[in-house]
């Protein structure tokens, strides 16, 4: 049945309420994977007619397992919201809309319209943050501003990448790929070359 038709039968303080329901992650409240992929596909569209792009954040807590581990998993599940509430607010409100629970211990950020710079920058806010106020610390791959003829998958590709190069060079960072092996500019990030 599509979800569609259904939704359409409903007023919208019960649309809002199935639509919560829907696309959001009942532990932490940001949006689901299933919005995500409804929402990448729906860009894609927007993008491929106005020919604009998006930079993509993944982050990662560290050492989550561990964590777990020593302090019980209701505590780890505590810590999850408390990172949630805590990337919110290194989001300004624009953001705030496009943050997803990817998987288990890993958030998604669609960042449109701003080039790789500017996503760095809200990647290094968003890890500080964490620093400073949970008992976790969290790896960030950041991909660069990609339009829609270069393909939104691949975003989400070079963002993983640098989040593996970001596990393995230390955690706790933020890491961009990049076409272009740079060495690090500043803070705790750097710039990691296509291999
Ligand atoms: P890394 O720094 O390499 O990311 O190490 P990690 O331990 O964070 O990564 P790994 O993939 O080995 O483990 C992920 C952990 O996240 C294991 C799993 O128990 C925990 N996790 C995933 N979802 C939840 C959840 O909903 N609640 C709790 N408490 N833990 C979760
Ligand atoms: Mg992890
Ligand atoms: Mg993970």
């Amino acid at each position: 049945m599509d979800l569609d038709l259904v939704l359409n039968k409903l007023n919208d303080d019960e649309k809002k309420f199935v639509s919560a329901l829907i696309d959001k992650d009942p532990l932490t409240g940001a949006y689901n994977r299933r919005k995500f992929d409804q929402d990448i596909a729906l860009l894609g569209a927007m993008y491929k007619r106005t020919n604009k792009g998006s930079s993509l954040l993944i982050i990662d807590i560290d050492h989550f397992k561990e964590f777990n581990d020593t302090h019980g998993h209701p505590k780890g599940d505590l810590v999850l919201k408390q990172v949630t509430s805590t990337i919110e607010k290194g989001l300004r409100d624009y953001d705030k809309i496009h943050l997803y629970r990817y998987g288990g211990e890993e958030f998604v950020v669609i960042i449109p319209d701003v080039t790789a710079d500017k996503a760095i920058r809200i990647g290094e806010r968003v890890r500080k943050k964490v620093e400073s106020s949970c008992p976790v610390t969290v790896s960030v791959g950041v991909s660069q501003y990609r339009t829609f003829s270069e393909g939104l998958e691949t975003l989400i590709y070079e963002a993983d990448r640098a989040l593996y190069e970001a596990k393995r060079s230390g955690r706790n960072k933020v890491i961009v790929y990049d076409q272009s092996s740079e060495k690090p500019e500043v803070g705790d990030w750097q710039k990691i070359g296509r291999s």
